[in-house]
């Protein structure tokens, strides 16, 4: 079986991993620029497992249990640092959020509850006196998504897959509800499958073969920041659910902060020339929620911003599985701004389920279908909640 997939980021590289780690069929894997130049190259990388829904916590925990297995399975860390993972939330979301840790216990999640009054032990000045909840996921962290994107690449080219880079795929030939032909500006290369991992571009990879994926592009935006007192790297990430802010980590004293997004509509994207960028409202959002929550670092400047879009559908969860129009044309998208966790585990899943084997993680509840049958996949705080 020739498998072509379209993109380089953390899912098209992980898939063509798994897929040569678990099986033996030829792959070729085709990347316009270059692996994880897009999405996954901007990435936070924060590793958590805070979800409403148990399958969508199983693909976090098994992406981190890979993540944790990288010096092994592919000879470099991914940069995975477990400093864990600091979650609040206030009265409007406290039954949601007990709901949540019970779940994630359930199926082995290493979770703590804690007080609001001792957040100050784990990350001096967090301010807890005006939230009801809080828990710590001791075996969160992040990583570095380039280093992961171009650690499965190389394994997975060392494993006989190839690896194009610079190699826009601009158009799908399809027979019958099968693509026969994948090409790129330069050749035509024939396939028996292909997965669409096109990150942002995934609707309009879609299109080349008549498909409208229900995705819309957002721009999230972060900035990685600088203050007069040291954000230790032993810190845990803080993720605030009420403001939607997160704070994790930078190097060894920085700590870059985000939860700012615009809106980006829903047609074909050209390029990224419509990309806003961090704007002085984004900043003045951003200084808004950092003063609130973690005063102490009240005076950080800002070291570097940076917007890149992401990609989601109307529940902000990914969309995987063959359409049902299709034989051999498999979506991995809409992973939008939570996606690169759940990545390892997803193409776990994926490849076996692409070489006939039964998914470690059952994949169903993610199929494109879902909204045809208005079965949403919605996390359980908020519309828009990818929690
Ligand atoms: C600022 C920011 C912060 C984030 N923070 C986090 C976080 O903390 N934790 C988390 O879990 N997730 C986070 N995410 C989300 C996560 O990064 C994404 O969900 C994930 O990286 C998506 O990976 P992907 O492989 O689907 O897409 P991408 O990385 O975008 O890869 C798609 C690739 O396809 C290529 N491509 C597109 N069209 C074609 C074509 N026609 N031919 C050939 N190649 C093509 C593109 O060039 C691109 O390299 C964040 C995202 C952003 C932008």
């Amino acid at each position: 079986m020739r498998i072509g997939i379209v993109g380089g980021g953390v899912y098209g590289t992980a898939i063509a991993y798994f897929l040569k780690e678990i099986g033996d069929p030829e792959v070729v894997l085709f990347e316009k620029d270059s692996i994880g130049s897009a999405s996954t190259g901007k990435s936070a990388g924060i590793v958590r497992h805070h979800y409403s829904h148990e399958i969508q916590i199983r693909f976090a925990k098994r992406g981190s249990e890979i993540l944790a297995e990288l010096p092994d399975r592919l000879g470099t860390d991914g940069g995975f640092h477990q400093n864990g993972y600091l979650i609040i939330a206030g009265e409007e979301d406290e039954a949601q959020f007990r709901h949540n840790i019970s779940l994630q216990q359930t199926v082995g999640v290493d979770v703590e509850l804690i007080a609001p009054s001792d957040l100050d032990e784990y990350v001096p000045g967090l301010r807890g006196d005006d939230i009801a909840v809080a828990a710590l996921e001791h075996d969160a962290g992040f990583a570095d998504p380039y280093l992961v994107a171009t650690g499965f690449a190389r394994k997975a080219e060392e494993l006989g897959a190839t690896i194009n880079t610079n190699t826009p795929v601009v158009d799908l030939e399809v027979e019958d509800g099968e693509v026969t032909t994948i090409q790129t500006a330069e050749d035509s290369h024939s396939v028996d499958f292909v997965v669409n991992a096109a990150g942002p571009w995934a609707a309009n990879v879609a299109n080349m073969v008549d498909i409208d994926l229900p995705l819309k592009r957002y721009e999230a935006k972060v900035a990685a920041l600088s203050a007069s007192k040291s954000y230790s790297p032993e810190y845990p990430t803080v993720s605030d659910i009420g403001q939607g802010l997160y704070a994790k980590p930078e190097g060894t004293g920085d700590f870059i902060a985000g939860g700012m997004e615009r809106e980006g509509g829903h047609e074909p994207l050209a390029d990224r020339t419509d990309l806003e960028g961090v704007t002085n409202t984004d900043f003045e959002q951003l200084g808004a929620m950092i003063e609130h929550r973690l005063p102490r670092f009240a005076d950080a400047g800002v070291v570097e911003p940076w917007s890149e879009f992401i990609t989601a559908p109307p529940d902000w969860h990914q969309i995987i599985g063959i359409p049902k129009t299709m034989k051999n044309f498999y979506v991995a998208a809409g992973g939008s701004g939570h996606g690169f966790k759940e990545a390892p585990g997803f193409a776990e899943s994926i490849a076996e389920d692409i070489l006939g084997e039964t998914p470690s993680n059952e994949l169903s509840a993610y199929h494109l279908q879902r909204f045809e049958e208005d079965n949403l996949f919605t996390g359980g705080y908020s519309d828009g909640s990818r929690s």
